[in-house]
């Protein structure tokens, strides 16, 4: 259901802030959605930057209607604990950052799999606060944020959702990343304010000279 998600489960530090998206920043989601879809005799070709229009019948050919494209995202995202794994040093990264950072995670799945994204994300070392919504994420991080005069970062691999928190929180590092290489080369030019990362280690270096960058100007 739609509405302003809980945020009463996360405490902030006096400390920097890292907001970060899951599917294809923490965890891979292209390539085990890909696996999945294999599994049930579908393949998924990185032909333009969308799930829609991409896959279609090992079979037959024939592409999944509406209604069987929603039951196997719906039946991947209830299921996902056996088949997503951590992006390429993504859990690294985090352990490092979260020594000097607050670090929450912003997701866009529908809430109802918060379970079991919440098992296996502890499972992976991945153990911090998750939120769960379907709704525009810039307001969610101004909540969270709430203006504080420390450095906040955004993470994520969709453009729409670094845009929406660009409106909402000016000050923000915004960093575009996406773990699948060949989804991530047909990816739209990032716009103005907007940073790509090619990896973690790219990554881990913008949001620390963020930091130091917000430190050194206060
Ligand atoms: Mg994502």
């Amino acid at each position: 259901m739609a509405g302003t998600p809980e945020l009463a489960h996360i405490r902030l530090g006096d400390r920097p802030l890292v907001v970060c998206d899951i599917d294809e920043v923490v965890l891979e989601f292209i390539s085990p959605f890909q696996a999945y879809l294999r599994n049930r005799q579908f393949e998924l070709l990185p032909r333009s930057f969308m799930l829609h229009g991409n896959i279609f019948s090992l079979l037959d050919g024939s592409e999944p209607d509406e209604a069987a494209m929603k039951a196997m995202q719906e039946d991947f995202f209830a299921n996902q604990d056996k088949w997503q794994k951590p992006a390429v040093r993504a859990v690294e990264t985090l352990r490092d950052l979260s020594g000097d950072a607050d670090v929450v995670f912003l997701t866009a799945m529908p809430p109802r799999y918060q379970k079991v994204r919440r098992t296996l994300l502890d499972r992976l070392d991945l153990p911090y606060p998750m939120i769960a919504t379907e709704e525009a994420k810039g307001p969610v991080v101004e909540a969270l944020h709430q203006r504080r005069p420390l450095p906040v970062a955004f993470l994520d691999d969709i453009q729409r959702n670094l845009q929406s928190v660009r409106s909402h929180v000016p000050d923000c590092l915004l960093v575009s990343l996406m773990a699948n290489a060949d989804f991530r080369a047909l990816a739209p030019a990032p716009t103005e304010g907007i940073v790509q990362a090619a990896d973690w280690s790219e990554a881990n270096k913008l949001i620390r000279n963020h930091f130091l960058g917000q430190v050194v100007q206060r």
